[in-house]
């Protein structure tokens, strides 16, 4: 399957799981609400029924007396009115009244919240109540001022429902005076019902979030590796197609070198069987340079090199590394200069691969050098490992220098290549440099030459 469609294909169900997810969770705090309902119902109609059968009252006595009162005020001022639009605004301003004197006068609400307090229950919550009907009483008449089962209309909404679509209805009432009759529910609202169902949820919304966290970063962390590998196999087949034109070049030369070594007639040319054996030396060093890169196409997949680390002296290991440096270059023109201040102590490190990391320092400076390459090698140990390799090269412009260390990048150096690379040399210089636990850094100006800066602990 195309690398595209997987994560298309992988995107969507995760997205569906993320829904499904937050579908859960939606009905759990549903169900978390009526678990609340059920709960705070049950206790208030408990205190409900505690307070009639403790007490006889039902906590609205005061109340009752108070809309008498009420109703003798409202029956007086609707008889002075001569007209309907003046009547229903009276109508109006009863029923906000009745629910002004029933809320101020009942004692429902402060038993009920003692009654909460001792069950180790949220006492918070806010009263309201919705007058179903209302009529006044004015002997014979009776004057309907609000009826819900008549479908009454009146113009003016009764102002607590709204705010009380979510709330708990305790009871409903119906009483009787000399001059009015009624009937209303009593709800009560709990005002952190929100908050106690979420700190009950708290929990498994914690564990959702974390899944889907986890479940989103092993998705982006395989969708990345995915697309690494893809990468990295399609570097390498670039690479070892290109590998094999280059071990074309010194294998022929080679053939040509060892055939003309071969014609008898010229071995009384002393200078041209010298010249034809170093050329044949320096194709060797290329063809084994080219082996060493295929060699190292296990580092790429590696993270971490892995090093086998033993106590070198380093200033023997220098010094001899120069000078098999200098002996595979005598050829050219080369100068080696070395200034160590060492005192022969041992540091710690893999000297194989450290070779590795001299020899592509020293063929850089050669390599991106003019006519004749001065190479200054300078090591000092305090309480750290510095080694520079400075040399009096083409340099490298600053846009380049932050690039130099990345795999098969390769700076625009004009016509001074002498030997074409593959941009993985400094790649492996600063991948086992980092094992060791070190650093490497660069010091450059275009035409100024470079020096290239390794510091490892001790
Ligand atoms: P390669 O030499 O195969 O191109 P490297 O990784 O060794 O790959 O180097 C990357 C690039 O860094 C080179 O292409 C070159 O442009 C630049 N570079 C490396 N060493 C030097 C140097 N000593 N002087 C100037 N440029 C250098």
């Amino acid at each position: 399957m195309k690398p595209r469609l997987v994560v298309y294909i992988s995107l969507f169900a995760l997205t569906v799981l993320i829904l499904i997810q937050f579908y859960i969770i939606n009905q759990v705090y549903r169900l978390k609400a009526n678990e609340f309902d059920l709960k705070y119902t049950g206790l208030v109609q408990q205190s409900l029924y505690d307070l009639e059968y403790y007490s006889g009252e039902n906590g609205l006595d005061s109340v009752f007396y108070h809309l008498e009162e009420a109703s003798v005020q409202s029956l007086d001022r609707i008889r002075k009115l001569a007209f309907v639009e003046d009547t229903l605004e009276a109508y109006s301003g009863i029923i906000g009244t009745f629910e002004d004197i029933i809320l101020s006068h009942e004692s429902l609400s402060p038993y009920i919240r003692s009654y909460l307090s001792e069950h180790q229950a949220d006492p918070d919550f806010n009263s309201g109540i919705v007058i179903r009907n209302l009529v006044m009483l004015d002997f014979p008449d009776e004057l309907i001022v609000y009826s819900e089962a008549q479908n009454f209309t009146t113009p003016f909404p009764q102002p607590e429902s709204g705010s009380l679509k979510n709330a708990l209805q305790v009871n409903s009432y119906t009483a009787e005076g000399n001059y009015y009759r009624i009937a209303f529910d009593f709800y009560i609202d709990f005002t952190h019902k929100k908050r106690i169902i979420y700190r009950e949820m708290a929990g498994i919304f914690t564990l959702s979030v974390i899944t889907i966290v986890i479940v989103l970063f092993i998705f982006m962390y395989t969708i990345r590796n995915m697309l690494k590998q893809k990468k990295l196999s399609d570097m390498k087949t670039d690479f070892i197609n290109n590998m094999t034109h280059e071990l074309k070049t010194p294998l022929t030369t080679i053939a040509v070198a060892s055939s003309s070594l071969a014609d008898p007639s010229i071995h009384s040319n002393e200078d041209r069987v010298v010249e034809i054996s170093r050329m044949i030396g320096k194709q060797n060093r290329h063809l084994n340079q080219l082996i060493d890169h295929i060699l190292d196409i296990e580092l790429w997949e590696r993270d971490q090199v892995s090093l086998t680390i033993q106590p070198v002296n380093i200033s023997a290991f220098l010094h001899e590394k120069l000078g098999s440096f200098r002996i595979e270059h005598t050829d050219e023109s080369i100068t080696i200069l070395e200034d160590f201040d060492l005192k022969g102590e041992k540091v710690k490190l893999d000297e194989f691969q450290f070779t590795r990391v001299m020899n592509n320092l020293l063929s850089n400076a050669v390599k991106y050098s003019f006519e004749k390459p001065e190479i200054s090698v300078k090591a000092e140990l305090t309480d750290k490992l510095v080694i520079s390799v400075k040399d009096n090269g083409i340099g490298i412009d600053p846009e380049s220098q932050k690039h130099i260390f990345s795999r098969f990048y390769r700076a625009n150096t004009g016509d001074i290549h002498k030997v074409k690379g593959l941009g993985l040399g400094l790649y492996y210089v600063k991948k086992i440099v980092e094992a060791h636990g070190g650093e490497i850094s660069v010091d450059s100006k275009p035409n100024h030459g470079s020096t290239f800066i390794i510091e490892l602990p001790k």
